[in-house]
């Protein structure tokens, strides 16, 4: 049912043989068509914890474009879990793509306002005086259960990379990879967000909740940011973008999507211009999946490939 391990493969650009640095990307996109990426990575354990201890629904969190509700709303459906999304904002974005599909699947939509919503936990107790038996999982899937299923994408890479990259949301991929890098490997989090270098102390908590939870390891540099790639703010973006991502693909073969993975690409490439890293550097990149979210774009009037409906 899910491609693993998700195949790797060489990234083929000009600048990088004249740069000497070798790029390959690790296609987690393939997983799966609608429960993609890192998305899965995130969920799979608390799939297996509510199948093991009867917990259901499972109910979790999101904005009305989220790459994590979508993949939920699809894995219920695949393993016939009923599941709850709470979502940010009006009820009018109901019939946006992600959560039209995500109500097929059978994702049963609850909207709260922005303030509602900034007030979790009151969120939190309500749903579990409700649902007795729930699994509550957090927005983006940023719990230890998160980053377990995000140290697994190392596992499935057999050759050496110095540089491991991921682009970052809440940092619960970067906790993983972070966690399981060997010692004389870089991890490099790109963040879709303004304001980036906040979520160090969120990959440091996340890190260390599971440690404490019994992962064995002990990372004495764990990670970097790169925080100025995020043009202008979360899910936006400008020409420039537009015309690298279709650059990118025409390549390359396959796609990007325009909140993450996109961001991460060029500001990779542009540190690789600027000679950030030294020749015969191998690098592997995370494609973490969110393609759903072209969807979204082109809902919000903005044609990414025109070639994708
Ligand atoms: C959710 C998402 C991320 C962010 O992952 P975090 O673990 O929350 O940092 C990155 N890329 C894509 C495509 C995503 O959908």
């Amino acid at each position: 049912m899910f491609k693993l391990p998700s195949p790797i493969q060489q990234v083929e650009l000009g600048i990088l043989s004249e740069k000497g640095v070798e790029l390959w990307v690790k296609r987690d996109d393939l997983i799966h068509p609608e429960v993609s990426g890192n998305k899965w990575r995130k969920l799979k354990f608390s799939f297996e914890k509510s199948k093991r201890e009867q917990l259901s629904p499972i109910i979790s969190f999101g904005g009305a474009f989220s790459n994590h509700l979508a993949a939920l709303a699809a894995a219920g459906k695949l393993f016939n879990f009923p599941t709850i999304g709470l979502v940010r904002g009006e009820e009018s974005s109901q019939n946006n793509p992600t959560l039209k599909a995500a109500k097929e699947k059978g994702m049963e939509l609850r909207f709260v306002s922005r303030s509602q919503y900034r007030e979790k936990d009151i969120l939190i107790k309500e749903l579990k005086k409700e649902f007795r038996n729930a699994l509550i999982i957090p927005e983006g899937g940023a719990d230890v259960l998160g980053v377990l299923g995000c140290t697994e994408i190392l596992k499935e890479v057999n050759e050496h990379f110095d540089v491991i990259c991921a682009a970052c949301g809440t940092g619960t991929t970067l906790a993983g990879l972070a966690l399981s890098a060997s010692d004389d490997q870089n991890v490099l989090g790109f963040t879709a967000m303004k304001q980036g270098l906040q979520l160090v102390d969120r990959v440091d908590e996340l890190m260390d909740r599971t440690i404490k939870a019994g992962f064995d390891r002990i990372h004495t540099h764990p990670y970097e940011l790169a925080t100025a790639y995020h043009f202008d703010g979360f899910a936006k973006v400008n020409d420039e973008l537009v015309e690298f991502m279709r650059n990118f693909t025409k390549l390359n073969g396959f796609y990007l999507d325009p909140v993450y993975t996109a961001k991460m690409f060029f500001g990779l490439f542009d540190m690789i211009e600027r000679d950030m890293f030294p020749p015969g550097t191998k690098i592997l990149v995370i494609h973490s999946g969110g393609l759903q979210g072209l969807a979204g774009m082109l809902h919000r009037g903005i044609n990414i490939y025109p070639e994708v409906k």
